[in-house]
C-alpha cells in the first residue's frame, strides 16, 4: 500500500524532527500534483499511526503543488491544467509522470524537450509543536 508506506514516512519524519515530542498544533504535507495519492487513504493511515505512537495532531494540513513543466528549447512554463487531455491519459501520468513526453509537446514552440519542475513529491513542510 503506497499511501501508508508514505504515512509512516511521514510520521518517522515528524518524530525525528520534533526530538519526541507527542503534541502538536500542525503539520503541513504538500503533495504533488503528478503522485497519485488518495489525500483520504493518506489522512486516515497517517492517523492511525499517530495514535498507534501516542502522537497527537491537532490539524493534520494536506496542500497540492502543481505540476509544471519547463521547455527546455525556449524557456517556456507551463501547468497540468493548461493542457487538454481525456481522464484515461491523466490517470495514465500520475502513474507514469514520463509518459507526459509521449503526449505532449511544449505549447508555445512545440518541442518535446521539456522537464517537470513541479508537482512530484510528497514533503512535510511545516510541524508545529503545540
Ligand atoms: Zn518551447
Amino acid at each position: 500500500m503506497h499511501e501508508w508506506a508514505l504515512a509512516e514516512a511521514i510520521v518517522d519524519y515528524i518524530t525525528k524532527v520534533s526530538s519526541g515530542k507527542k503534541r502538536f498544533k500542525r503539520v503541513t504535507v504538500k503533495l504533488g500534483e503528478l503522485q497519485s495519492i488518495d489525500e483520504e487513504i493518506l489522512r486516515f493511515s497517517i492517523n492511525e499511526i499517530l495514535k498507534a505512537d501516542g502522537i497527537h495532531v491537532k490539524e493534520l494540513r494536506f496542500e497540492k503543488v502543481p505540476a509544471i513543466f519547463r521547455c527546455r528549447n525556449c524557456g517556456y512554463e507551463w501547468s497540468l491544467k493548461d493542457m487538454e487531455m481525456d481522464e484515461e491519459i491523466k490517470e495514465l501520468i500520475h502513474f507514469v509522470p514520463e509518459a507526459v513526453h509521449t503526449y505532449f509537446k511544449c505549447p508555445k514552440c512545440g518541442s518535446r524537450d521539456f522537464e517537470i519542475v513541479g508537482g512530484r513529491g510528497v514533503y512535510v513542510v511545516e510541524v508545529i509543536p503545540e
